[in-house]
């Protein structure tokens, strides 16, 4: 029995995430006493590179060419297959995470959604994952003979393993009738750091008043090389794109440092955010509620508090 992990690419190149999942992979694998094997799909960039993070062996599907959920879960259960896998490690990207139900239900397996540790046992598999937004946290015990985990990005990090990282081709494909419903059109935000992924994100809310004010934020993020995020509101009246929006209803992210800058911290933006490492609040109002969440609070106006906390970086980047 070897442990499967689905290693993303986007545009041929692999995701900080399946370096993640890989190094995971290969560590659920150790304390099994068997290997780590990886797949690809479609354009893929050298997969011996995944060989650094632990897998023993990358296969290689091609001859895929668009993105479909149920076509790659199909694809990924027939390599599991073939290599006796009873267990699947995929990262909860978008992706990932509309492949991994599929791959559950195709392959009869239990599904453990937002694992944020590696497992305590693998006999019986236990798995600790965040529930309730991020508000709480469960212990997850599957008796099942197969398994899916789905892993939180950034929640484990990146490891280095060294392994043989052979490469094989394989021509399975997923039947015809798995493709009835494909993407018509993707568009890709180009040019800016990917949300779900940044380790440094500077978000802003309602309090910067007009969308003319947010060169301060844009000036704050690219010093900081951070992705840009908002709060509901703020993508609802048109002040920032959609793409930006965090929280329940939005894009959920765990940063390492997440900036929230005129935002009060409503239960439903924490929601998406609470699982930043380090949270640092500027806010006008002291008895805003983000603070209570907050590792470092600024009572303070926005307008006043970025310029100097740009400058201050600047100062600091300039002598170091
Ligand atoms: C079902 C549902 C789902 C939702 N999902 C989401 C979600 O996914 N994400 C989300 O964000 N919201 C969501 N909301 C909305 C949420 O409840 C809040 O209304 C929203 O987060 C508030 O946005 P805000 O903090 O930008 O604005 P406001 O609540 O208006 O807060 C603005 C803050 O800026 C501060 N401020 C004002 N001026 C300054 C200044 N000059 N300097 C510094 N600070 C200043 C104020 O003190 C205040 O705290 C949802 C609501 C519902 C009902």
């Amino acid at each position: 029995m070897s442990v499967l992990i689905y290693a993303e690419s986007w545009e041929g190149k692999f995701k900080k995430a399946t370096f993640e999942a890989v190094s995971y992979g290969a560590r659920v694998a150790a304390s099994m006493g068997t290997n780590a094997i990886a797949v690809t799909i479609g354009d893929a960039e050298d997969a011996s590179i995944l060989g650094k993070y632990g897998a023993s062996k990358t296969i290689h599907v091609g001859g895929v060419s668009t993105f479909n959920n149920a076509a790659y879960a199909s694809i990924i259960n027939q390599v599991a297959a073939n290599q006796d896998a009873n267990t699947i490690i995929v990262a909860a990207t978008n992706n990932g995470k509309m492949i991994a139900p599929f791959l559950a239900v195709q392959a009869e397996a239990a599904l453990i959604t937002n694992a944020i540790a590696l497992p305590s046992s693998t006999a019986p598999l236990t798995v600790l994952r965040s529930a309730f937004s991020s508000k709480g946290l469960v212990k997850y015990q599957s008796n099942a003979d197969k398994n899916v985990i789905c892993i939180v990005p950034n929640a484990i990090g990146v490891a280095t393993i060294e392994a043989d990282g052979t490469a094989e081709e394989s021509s399975v494909s997923a039947d015809a009738s798995l493709k009835a419903i494909a993407p018509e059109k993707v568009e890709r935000v180009s040019g800016k750091i990917a949300l779900p992924e940044a380790e440094l994100v500077v978000s802003a809310g309602r309090g910067m008043k007009a969308p003319e004010n947010w060169n301060i934020i844009q000036e704050l993020a690219d010093l900081l090389g951070a992705a840009t995020a908002c709060s509901k509101p703020v993508s609802d009246i048109g002040w920032r794109p959609h793409s930006e929006h965090v929280g329940q209803t939005g894009i959920q992210i765990n940063p390492n440092l997440y900036i929230a800058i005129g935002i009060s911290g409503a239960i439903q933006h924490l929601a998406g955010v609470s699982a930043s490492k380090t949270i640092v609040v500027v806010n006008s109002d002291p008895e805003a509620p983000f603070f209570k969440a907050a590792d470092y609070g600024i009572v303070g106006d926005a307008f006043e508090v970025v310029p100097k906390l740009t400058a201050a970086i600047k100062a600091f980047k300039a002598n170091n």
